[in-house]
């Protein structure tokens, strides 16, 4: 599948939930959804069609797959790598999309979108363990210290964004030190310990048929 590069906001209405591509914006009343929570085009205000359980499992798939940035072939693949691990599929999957790089930047507060995360890593503005690493997929490790590289330091971007973390915001496997613009991924996190409204075991049931 092409990468969609239509209005994103278009993408939260349709699936009927906030994914938060739009940064700060997404936080304010500008939000599209707040303002027009019902699907887009001409019938989007006519009552949500119940769906088949294809039709659920296809949905979730493409939100999740949509949250994080992906093409199909890239959360195939991300879906394929968790199915060989051992434990449970749905929870690995979550886990290594959570821990991509351009994720593991958004969640410690450098960026203040996904997208935005990846541009900053694709640009080269991120070292891992003192190395710089321009892979947006690139999985990252317990023990791993993420840090803006020392030529990007001044970058108000991410001044703005770290400004707006608050106390006790961030998630327990993480740890942020704005002093320093760096980053510590502590452990892997559980399931409990990452936010997202997902039933990532529908995605399991759709390419388990
Ligand atoms: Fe989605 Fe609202 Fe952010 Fe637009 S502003 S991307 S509708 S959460």
């Amino acid at each position: 599948m092409a990468k969609y590069n239509g209005p994103v906001c278009k993408i939260c209405r349709r699936e009927g939930e906030k994914l938060f591509f739009k940064g700060e914006r997404c936080m304010t009343v500008k939000c599209a959804f707040e303002r027009k929570g019902f699907p887009p085009g001409q019938h989007g205000k006519a009552r949500r069609l119940k769906l088949s359980d294809y039709g659920a499992q296809l949905r979730e798939k493409q939100k999740i797959k949509r949250y994080y940035g992906l093409l199909e072939s890239q959360f195939r693949n991300a879906f394929e790598k968790a199915n060989r691990r051992k434990g449970i599929t749905s929870e690995n999957m979550l886990i290594a999309l959570e821990s991509r790089l351009d994720n593991v930047v958004y969640r410690l507060g450098f960026a203040s979108s996904r997208t935005t995360a990846r541009q900053l890593v694709r640009h080269r503005h991120i070292l891992v363990n003192q190395k710089l690493v321009d892979i947006p997929s690139y999985q990252t490790r317990p023990g791993d210290v993420i840090q803006i590289r020392e030529k990007s330091r001044k970058l108000e971007g991410i001044h703005q964004s770290i400004r707006r973390i608050r106390e006790g915001q961030q998630l327990p496997w993480l740890l942020l030190d704005k002093a320093k613009l760096e980053g510590t991924y502590l452990e892997r996190p559980a399931r409990a310990d990452i936010p997202v409204p997902f039933n990532e075991n529908l995605v399991v049931e759709l390419y388990s048929k």
